[in-house]
């Protein structure tokens, strides 16, 4: 999963970044609203956090143009204590949560997952195929209830794997789901990445559709259906 960060206060930008990388996501950092607003619009990001009170382009300007050229990933927005009219500005923007700063780590941490989830269609913070379990809280796997130990690269293309189960998804979708914009992207290691969670979580659970992509299965239920 990737995350854009678009935030002006440059500890707080160091924070984040650093607190999302941590949990496991791939983080892209923007610290004016124009270069936020050309990120989110070139980008396939899975959630954005905004703070509103940006310079070059304010946050709910940025969120307005992202909704109106068809920009859907979901958006928590930050703002000021005392400002309630941002939240509601920020709403009919088109965001899908807020939090007032200062705020918790953990606390933001948590409204992504909730955003990420529901975005994907899970509603519980445990999504699960088959006996193949990812607690998206802890940022852990487990299959038939034995603990899956993942790098931070091999979770994330599970964790987008299992967000995105039941379809095919493309190779080049998945390198740009799991690394940041600096990162040095061979779409190659993804067949290593691919080959090595084969290993951890069973090699039946992975189908490789040539030409195509990815998709995760149960491959009980998978046998099942023939
Ligand atoms: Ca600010």
């Amino acid at each position: 999963m990737r995350i854009l960060v678009v935030e002006d206060d440059p500890d707080l930008g160091r924070q984040l970044t650093q607190a999302l990388t941590q949990a496991g996501y791939a983080v892209d950092l923007a610290a004016d609203g124009e270069e936020g607003h050309y990120l989110g619009e070139s980008e396939p990001y899975d959630a954005a956090v905004l703070d509103l009170g940006l310079p070059k382009m304010d946050g709910v300007r940025v969120l307005e143009r992202w909704r109106s050229s068809g920009r859907g990933m979901p958006v928590l927005i930050l703002t000021a204590r005392d400002r309630w009219s941002e939240k509601v500005a920020g709403f009919d923007a088109g965001a899908d949560d807020y939090l007032t700063k200062p705020f918790y780590t953990e606390e933001l941490l948590a409204r992504l997952r909730a955003l990420l989830r529901r975005s994907a269609g899970h509603a519980s913070a445990t999504i699960e195929l088959g006996d193949l379990r990812l607690d998206t809280r802890a940022g852990r796997a487990s299959v038939n209830g034995e603990p899956v130990k993942l790098t931070a690269l091999e979770y994330r293309v599970l964790s987008y794997l299992m967000h995105h189960q039941g379809r095919i998804v493309p190779r080049t979708e998945l390198v740009e789901h799991i690394y940041d914009q600096d990162f040095d992207r061979d779409s190659n290691t993804i067949e290593v990445f691919i080959g090595r969670l084969r290993r951890k979580v069973g090699a039946g659970r992975i189908l490789t559709e040539r030409g195509l992509g990815y998709r995760l299965v149960d491959p009980r239920s998978d046998v099942a259906l023939g």
